[in-house]
């Protein structure tokens, strides 16, 4: 297993919508690599979730896992892998919840999401699921999905104001200040 290098924003593969990943792929060695390295590379960098694009692929593919926390609003996701994933909204509820990227160092901003939501993907062996998330795990499926788009997470704040460094936020906001 790898550690890949991260793009940061600015980079293109993260301004560009990402290619589906076509069935052959499931079947190649190196495509399964690759996910065995997003996710050596979303521990390393103590992420909970990283996108294809994220590490210089422009593919419909991410990964995701939360560990357990104390955080009322974060319920703990065991790791699994998203392929061509299909995010449909259940209801119009949003809610403001704080987000970091790897791709955007050392930052942190209050960003509006879904509440809850479907998600419609394949595995990594190309085999359809679909489960329905809410609360902090909906925000990490969005926050993914949205890399997949050319999108990050400072494209949807609604106040730039609340955009914070990573030290600043810990001397100065907490995490229930909304
Ligand atoms: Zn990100």
């Amino acid at each position: 297993m790898s550690i890949l290098k991260v793009a940061r924003i600015a980079h293109p593969v993260l301004r560009s919508p990402a290619k589906p990943v076509p069935k052959e792929a499931f079947r190649d060695r190196l495509f399964q690599k690759l996910i065995d390295d997003m996710r050596g590379t979303m521990y390393e960098y103590e992420g909970v979730g990283l996108a294809a694009p994220q590490v210089h692929e422009g593919l419909r593919l991410a990964v995701i896992e939360v560990p357990g926390s104390d955080e009322r609003s974060r319920a703990e996701v065991p790791f699994f892998v998203l392929v061509n994933p299909v995010v449909t909204p259940l209801g119009d509820e949003r809610e403001n919840g704080w987000e970091g990227c790897l791709s955007i160092p050392d930052l942190r901003g209050l960003v509006p999401r879904l509440k809850r939501l479907k998600l419609d993907a394949l595995d990594r062996d190309g085999k359809p699921y679909s489960l329905e998330a809410q609360d902090f795990f909906a925000r990490v499926v969005q926050h993914e999905s949205d890399h997949l788009d050319g999108n990050v997470y400072i494209d949807r704040m609604a106040d730039m104001r609340s955009l914070t460094f990573i030290k600043e936020f810990e001397d100065h906001v907490h995490e229930d200040e909304e």
